[in-house]
């Protein structure tokens, strides 16, 4: 027969495959085994309607060999088989779902990338060596064909012998070159590694003939290698394992084997699901944050198998980025094997799978939150960050959903409460959610304006990461409360004691309240005369939407635009300052000023931020010193 071509668009393919880079070769074995797993399903699944085919499970098996001297590496499968039509047509173009994504001769050339992350099936085979022979034999028929082809030029069939039903492909593996090793797909070691790799879970054996070490006969010391016959893979993968069949040892086991932790997950997530789309999920939560959590190179998301099948290292697509410290993996039989990147994201099913997989991700926190608390705890330590930003992420699209999951250091309770919580303990006459924001828990107990607040009995919670108020902001309110900062100048307590004194104070002493106001033009929008506060002098609250501590966090982004916010400096008129701030008003309007400047500066330091002009407050100082 003579040599026939490739279909146009398998040619590019093909191109791409024989000059792909070396890091992705190593998967034309998961292509040659994931057909040889299908072959075998299709015979299977005969058999199960023919009652003509008997279902020996001996004899559904795939076996490799390897000749190192010829260079010939075998993957053989006693599956279903082709005959001359099907060789032609199956292995003349590249598969349907494959095509697709590389139809575009751009996106071939600059996505490489493609071949590591997908399966591109056959072809692959390609990268690793110059000449393919596939001899297959269709189960049910009398005559076998030969395919074989040296790449890109076309291929051919010709009739051929073949015993039993199956497919026999042999690959003449390249010889190496500089920089590229292709001597080791023959070595045993590097095969067993493969198939651990990306065939472990195949259902049916992959057998090899491996070479094995005993006892000389007769000696005690003395080892000589003999061959047997070795099942390279374990089958079932522990995610298809029923529950009950797995104790705590071995799922925490397989975690720190196949994600590199050393220290036990916090929960074990293991759930299927079955119906419109089905699939298995093995999901971990690691009791503390990934190295490299916080950098750019962490990459969230959950290996994607097709019925034990490797498609995918980490899909991103199947965890939200505030869960993604979720390390596991999802195994579906409704998706396939050869399916691009682009295609993925679209993929309806997988959209399904992600967010049936979100849903699960957070009953089960909320579970641990109410049963485990300890652990949950432990868990919030190390990603609160995440689940606080995913509620200020995208403009608050899922602060609903997330509320519940989130806690804050409360001032009565001395530990992290839920916003249940708060709100479950808030009085009759309490109007709003009070929070202050600050360094640490310390910096915040010793603010001015928490003092207040406490003393008036109410509950506080301290936002120390520089996402929280962001978050609050979002999220508004929490079961029709409100939140307020302590810092807000209208904090709703009712006290008319206090705001009689406020008013009265203002107005006996307008004009030294004018005065400050216009000595500290440039940096307040208002001086307040303040009966809230207790211990300390001064403090400065905020007036606007933004507060002092957003303006801080939004500061230190790597921006040009500052922002600021509007301060109000509070004067506390129980304190023996406001007696000396009013005997300058009457003699000495000079040191007045410089007093301003003080208080004003000093309030700043207490509330963290910095002050502007150093110099000008240490020579006010000094100056009010002498
Ligand atoms: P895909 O597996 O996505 O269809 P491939 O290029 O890997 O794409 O294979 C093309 C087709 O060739 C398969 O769909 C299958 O019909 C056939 N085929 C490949 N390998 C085998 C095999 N070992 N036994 C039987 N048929 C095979």
């Amino acid at each position: 027969m003579a040599m026939q071509e490739f279909k146009s668009e398998s040619k590019r393919l093909l191109d791409m495959m024989i000059n792909s880079i070396y890091t992705h070769k190593e998967i034309f074995m998961r292509e040659l085994i994931s057909n040889a797993n299908d072959a075998l399903d299709k015979l299977y699944y005969k058999s199960l309607s023919d009652e003509n085919i008997s279902f020996e499970s001996d004899k559904f098996y795939i076996r490799i060999s390897a000749d190192k001297e010829r260079r010939l590496l075998t993957i053989s499968d006693t599956g279903i088989g082709m005959d001359k039509d099907e060789l032609c047509e199956n292995l003349g173009t590249i598969a349907k779902s494959g095509s697709l994504a590389f139809k575009n001769e751009n996106e071939l050339k600059d996505d490489v990338d493609i071949i590591g992350q997908f399966g591109v099936g056959f072809y692959a085979a390609f990268m690793v060596a110059d000449h393919v022979s596939v001899l297959s034999k269709k189960f049910g028929s009398d005559e076998a064909y030969l395919w074989h082809s040296s790449g890109a030029d076309g291929f051919e069939i010709t009739e051929a012998k073949k015993a039993e039903a199956g497919t026999e492909i042999t690959l003449s593996i390249k010889k190496n070159t500089d920089d590229e090793n292709y001597d080791e797909f023959l070595e045993e070691y590097r095969i067993k590694s493969l198939i651990k790799k990306y065939s472990d879970y195949i259902k049916y054996p992959i057998k090899m003939l491996t070479t094995k070490k005993k006892l000389k006969e007769g000696s005690e010391n003395e080892y000589e290698d003999y061959k047997e016959d070795e099942t390279l893979n374990s089958m079932i993968p522990i995610w298809k394992k029923s529950k009950s069949e797995l104790s705590k040892e071995d799922y925490n086991n397989y975690y720190k084997e196949r994600f590199f932790d050393f220290e036990d997950p916090i929960k074990t997530i293991h759930t299927s699901a079955e119906g419109l789309i089905s699939y298995n999920a093995l999901m971990y939560i690691p009791s503390h944050a990934p190295y490299d959590y916080y950098t750019k190179e962490y990459k969230k998301g959950l290996a994607l198998y097709s019925n034990g099948v490797l498609i995918m290292d980490k899909c991103e697509d199947l965890l939200p980025d505030y869960f993604g410290f979720v390390r596991g993996l999802v195994d579906s039989s409704d998706l396939s094997l050869n399916i691009s990147r682009e295609i993925l994201q679209h993929d309806r099913q997988l959209k399904t799978i992600a967010s049936n997989i979100k849903k699960k991700i957070k009953s089960e926190l909320e579970l641990m939150l109410k049963n485990d608390r300890k652990n949950y705890e432990k868990l919030y330590g190390a990603f609160s960050r995440p689940l606080k930003f995913g509620i200020y992420d995208n403009f608050g699209a899922e602060k609903d959903f997330l509320k519940d999951l989130i806690m804050f250091y409360s001032s009565s309770e001395k530990k992290n409460v839920t916003l249940s919580e708060y709100v479950s303990r808030m009085g009759e006459g309490q109007k709003y959610i009070y929070y202050a924001t600050g360094e640490n828990t310390d910096a915040i107990d010793r603010l001015p304006q928490t003092e207040s607040v406490r003393e008036a009995g109410y509950e506080i919670l301290y936002l120390t990461e520089d996402v929280d108020e962001f978050a609050l902001k979002i999220l508004a309110s929490y079961d029709d409360k409100e939140f307020k900062s302590v810092s807000s100048s209208d904090l709703g307590i009712e006290n008319d004691d206090n705001s009689k004194a406020e008013n009265d104070t203002k107005e006996q002493n307008k004009d030294l309240f004018e005065f400050l106001k216009k000595s500290l033009e440039a940096k307040v929008s208002d001086v307040k005369a303040s009966a809230r506060l207790k211990s300390h002098p001064v403090c400065i609250s905020s007036a606007g939407e933004l507060s002092l501590e957003m303006e801080k966090v939004l500061n230190a982004m790597p921006t040009d635009q500052k922002v600021k916010a509007e301060r109000v400096l509070e004067i506390n008129i129980a304190h023996p300052i406001f007696e000396k701030l009013k005997s300058l008003y009457e003699n000495d309007r000079d040191t007045l000023s410089k007093y301003a400047d003080v208080l004003y500066n000093s309030a700043l330091l207490i509330e963290g931020l910095s002050i502007e002009d150093p110099v000008a407050f240490s020579n006010n100082l000094c100056d009010i010193i002498k």
